[in-house]
């Protein structure tokens, strides 16, 4: 009779503890539109949840990566017999690391001015529009596009990689098609953390665009302007990705420094930066109280993703992870965890194998390699693994190396 009574009881706190909710997504506030991976926007379903920690917490997780080029070696490496062009084979080991966060960025430093005029690497940066696809199957969700490289192709090239990306469903930020676009910063609403993604140049190569608004400068007032905007749509957490430094330099300049230090100030909690073409340093700082979160986190530089430079240092990058995670009940927000996964470019040396390639540095400890990673190779792979996890190790910064 005891055990009777028991397990009515025992039901009775189980139905309590049990809720039926309802739960309308938000679609994302960005008029980018963007495909924001597990939500459809309208989307309305009925859940029952028995677990309510688990639903106090969301988090989120983004993916980024450095400068993703295509010299003239990679365009022939991407050209297949009939003249048309695939960079499928240059994601295909990697993309498994970039398509599970909630928004993989990456610094698109090309130009998509299309086939009318040739095909070129540098210093004129003009890429088949193919590489938009492997990107898109590679995960990719958004580029940032404000960079030395964006008026190669001139206006109609700028404009036109802006019409490539949108018609391949890519989220770009920082060259852009007019004004109302620039000033419409971007903030993906994801898993109801609600992130601004803002992008600025140093300057470019040639001439700038003839119109200001087609391209973010590194401007303070502009920057300060943009980060009051995002806040106001409501942004949680501000990411400003710097196209700024000096090329093959992994230490930060004077200005870098300075650069950086605006973009706290301005409130921004996360700081990534790109351009010079190797890596540097990452840590976390103390935010500033306009940002907010306590502890924002910066990279200095993430390097090449994909290039075909192949000394030292420019031969490897990382894949960074950000999770951000948000306490629902008490509406705190904080970085969660970070890990990075170090990356080196197999450049399409041998016969067997005439690709550019982004491959898991980590492979260099494996024992069963492809047969195209000759044993020289994957001692250049190792340096690049050690150099990384030694420069990412100096700022005593515990990033976790995420397993290949
Ligand atoms: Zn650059």
């Amino acid at each position: 009779m005891r055990k009777i009574w028991f397990c009515l009881l025992a039901t009775l706190v189980i139905w309590m503890s049990c809720k039926t909710i309802k739960e309308t997504v938000i679609p994302m506030s960005s008029d980018n539109a963007m495909l924001l991976k597990e939500m459809s926007p309208n989307d309305k379903f009925d859940t029952v949840i028995c677990a309510p920690r688990t639903d106090t917490f969301a988090t989120i997780t983004i993916s980024l990566v450095g400068d993703i080029m295509s010299h003239m070696s990679q365009v022939g490496n991407a050209k297949l017999e009939d003249g048309t062009y695939d960079y499928a084979p240059s994601f295909a080991v990697i993309k498994q690391y970039l398509n599970k966060a909630d928004l993989t960025i990456g610094n698109l430093e090309t130009t998509f001015a299309g086939p009318d005029q040739p095909y070129s690497g540098y210093p004129g940066f003009n890429t088949p529009d193919q590489l938009v696809v492997a990107l898109k199957d590679a995960g990719f969700d958004l580029l940032v596009t404000a960079n030395n490289h964006s008026t190669d192709t001139g206006d109609k090239g700028l404009l036109r990689t802006i019409k490539i990306l949108e018609q391949f469903a890519i989220s770009y930020v920082g060259t852009h098609k007019s004004q109302q676009d620039r000033d419409s910063v971007r903030v993906y609403n994801l898993n109801n953390i609600k992130l601004a993604v803002l992008n600025y140049t140093y300057g470019v190569n040639g001439v700038l665009p003839s119109k200001p608004y087609m391209l973010n400068l590194i401007d303070t007032a502009l920057i300060r302007k943009d980060i009051l905007s995002a806040r106001g749509k409501g942004a949680e957490i501000v990411l400003v990705y710097y196209h700024y430094g000096k090329e093959n330099e992994a230490q930060p300049t004077t200005t870098q420094k300075r650069q950086v230090e605006f973009a706290k100030q301005a409130g921004a909690d996360i700081i990534i930066g790109a351009h010079s073409h190797v890596l540097s340093t990452m840590e976390y700082f103390k935010a500033d109280t306009s940002a907010r979160v306590d502890s924002g986190f910066v990279a200095w530089g993430l390097g090449n993703f994909i290039s075909n430079q192949y000394w030292r240092y420019t031969d490897a990058g990382v894949v960074l992870n950000i999770s951000i995670e948000k306490n629902k009940l008490t509406d705190s927000i904080y970085i969660a965890t970070s890990s990075y996964l170090p990356t080196w470019v197999y450049r399409g040396q041998n016969k067997s194998m005439q690709q550019h390639i982004v491959l898991p540095a980590q492979w260099a400890e494996m024992d069963s390699l492809p047969p195209y990673l000759t044993k020289d190779l994957v001692v250049l792979m190792k340096e690049a693994l050690d150099d990384t996890k030694q420069l990412i190790g100096t700022k005593g910064i515990k990033l976790t190396l995420q397993a290949p």
